[in-house]
């Protein structure tokens, strides 16, 4: 899922307007960022199932990154990171708590569209997931990031083209979730596709904090 936990950084920047669109993204993000960081270092990972063809989607082994125990810690963590960095928490107390929940908005996005391999607390922990099928997950995530995009759209001050911007950064985003979502190509190397699903979020978080910008 891409596009979805847009959305949710989209409506949590509806929710608190002082916090940076970048960050909220970024925190939407944190679990994924997570996960291909640990790819890196051969810590989780993820390897192309035999219904891959009918699935599209990769068995994966997150149990640091996406189990529930993890997304708790890892919410946390961004709120503490975020307030002791000295962001605009002095000026208003709500904001660890929704970069928090934003954090935390990745693993029950994630939970409506993985099969159940999404641990509670670590390794060799039961897990879950509702394994929504194709195109049912899609037209869940798309939902999600209308009604953040929206919402988003609603309250902000931002220019028109600022706005523009960020609805194309939606639009875009919504193209890769909807490729990826019915790709019957199986990905090449896990290292390769961590580096450039990186490098991809990378970016979007750095055009929806220079486009998120009120002045
Ligand atoms: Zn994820």
């Amino acid at each position: 899922m891409l596009v979805g936990h847009l959305g949710a950084g989209l409506a949590a920047k509806a929710v608190a307007p002082r916090l940076g669109l970048g960050t909220l993204i970024a925190a939407a993000l944190l679990l994924d960022i997570v996960f291909w960081l640990l790819v890196i270092l051969h810590v989780e990972g993820a390897v192309v199932p035999g219904d891959f063809a009918t699935r599209h989607m990769l068995a994966f082994s997150f149990p640091w990154s996406h189990s529930l125990l993890g997304a708790l810690f890892w919410s946390a963590g961004a709120a503490f990171v975020w307030t002791w960095s000295g962001g605009e928490g002095k000026y208003f107390a709500f904001a660890p708590a929704v970069i928090a929940a934003t954090v935390f908005s990745h693993w029950v996005l994630d939970v409506l569209v993985h099969p159940p391999e999404m641990p509670l607390w670590g390794p060799g922990a039961p897990s879950v997931g509702l394994g929504l099928e194709q195109p049912a997950a899609l037209i869940v995530e798309f939902a999600v990031a209308a009604a953040g995009l929206g919402y988003f759209l609603l309250r902000t001050q931002i220019s028109m083209p600022r706005r523009v911007a960020i609805a194309g950064l939606v639009l875009l985003a919504a193209l890769v979730s909807a490729a990826a979502a019915f790709s019957t190509v199986p990905p090449g190397d896990i290292l390769t596709l961590a580096g450039t699903s990186l490098l991809a979020m990378f970016v979007i978080v750095t055009i929806a904090a220079l486009a998120g910008r009120e002045t």
